[in-house]
């Protein structure tokens, strides 16, 4: 089977001379929901720009369904739905118009566009809006339009990028919902986000993105398996000592009078306490930092040292 998407060696250097992607392999097989992690302005967006045809690539390949995006684009174009982050329809068109009209691009009957687009919008909770100008419309309702213009042509593979960004929690549990029953039906779902939550509760796979590299490409479960580690922050009363090594901990120094400790899962704090005692450091405050994707990076760049 072909994989859904495949990308070898795509680079990307823009106008100004910054090189926002440095070779990117990826391989996303059929079915899959797959997510493309990383903190903002990695290339997640330039990534899945070049891949849907609106962003020119410096170097690499990238092909949906076996179709090379630039070579056999028509072919790649009919086989892929995209939701990018900004609005980019006719806000003045009325919203089942915006997404008949999409279908016309891709070949399907009047009939058969009006019959999807009909399904969609009423099960994306915009039937009542069908008749309604876009502009007129709330930023989640927009959203939920730009989903159903992106599969009214029934693509394969459905891209999002930053689908939830400022989407409310509650809105954001229905899409969810909605993108997983998409995914059982047997549509391949690629989206990027910055939320390690987001990921982890739809994603069976995950390629984590950083400076324009891949750093780490693997399925959900093994890469959440790395967060069986806790870091734990420690104010102290004096500066660390030069060279300061706790047996049985990993610790680093994060400021004069700070430091990280990863403690794995059973490891005691007590005894990290005891050992700071003994080493004359007493400690002011403790805490948990707690930003978990921040947490697995730290692990990431620490594997491949
Ligand atoms: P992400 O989607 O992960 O936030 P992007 O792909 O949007 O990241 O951006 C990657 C990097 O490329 C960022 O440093 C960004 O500033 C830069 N970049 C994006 N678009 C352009 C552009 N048109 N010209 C110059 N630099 C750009």
């Amino acid at each position: 089977m072909v994989p859904a998407l495949q990308v070898s060696g795509l680079s990307k250097v823009y106008d100004n001379g910054f090189q926002a992607l440095k070779g990117i392999d990826l391989t996303v097989e059929q079915g899959d929901f797959f997510a493309l992690l990383g903190p903002n302005g990695a290339g997640k967006s330039t990534t899945l720009g070049i891949v849907s045809g609106l962003v020119q690539k410096t170097a690499g390949s990238a092909a949906i369904m076996g179709h090379d995006v630039n070579t056999q684009a028509f072919d790649a174009k009919r086989d892929l739905g995209v939701v990018p982050q900004e609005f980019n329809f006719n806000q003045f068109e009325k919203v089942r118009d915006i997404v008949v009209t999409q279908a016309g691009f891709f070949g399907l009957t009047a009939s058969q566009a009006g019959d999807n687009a009909d399904y969609l919008l009423k099960a994306l909770d915009l039937w009542d809006k069908r008749d309604t100008q876009a502009r007129m419309l709330s930023g989640g309702m927009k959203r939920r339009l730009m989903i159903a213009r992106a599969l009214v042509h029934k693509p394969k593979v459905l891209i999002l990028d930053e689908p939830t960004a400022g989407v409310d929690i509650e809105l954001r549990r229905s899409m969810w919902e909605f993108m997983q029953q998409l995914n059982q039906q047997g549509t391949t779902i690629i989206l990027t986000t910055h939320y390690l939550e987001e990921a982890e509760q739809l994603c069976r796979n995950i390629a984590i993105i950083n400076q324009g590299e891949i750093v780490k490409a693997t399925s959900t479960r093994e890469l959440l398996s790395q967060l069986h580690t806790e870091t734990f922050v420690f104010d102290l009363d004096s500066a660390v000592p030069e060279g300061l090594q706790l047996p049985g901990y990993d610790v680093s120094v994060a400021s004069q009078d700070c430091i990280e400790i990863t403690v794995e899962k059973g490891q005691s704090i007590n005894a990290i306490f005891q050992q700071l005692t003994e080493v004359g450091l007493e400690v002011r405050s403790m805490r948990t930092k707690s930003n978990r994707l921040e947490e697995l990076f730290v692990n990431l760049v620490q594997e491949s040292k």
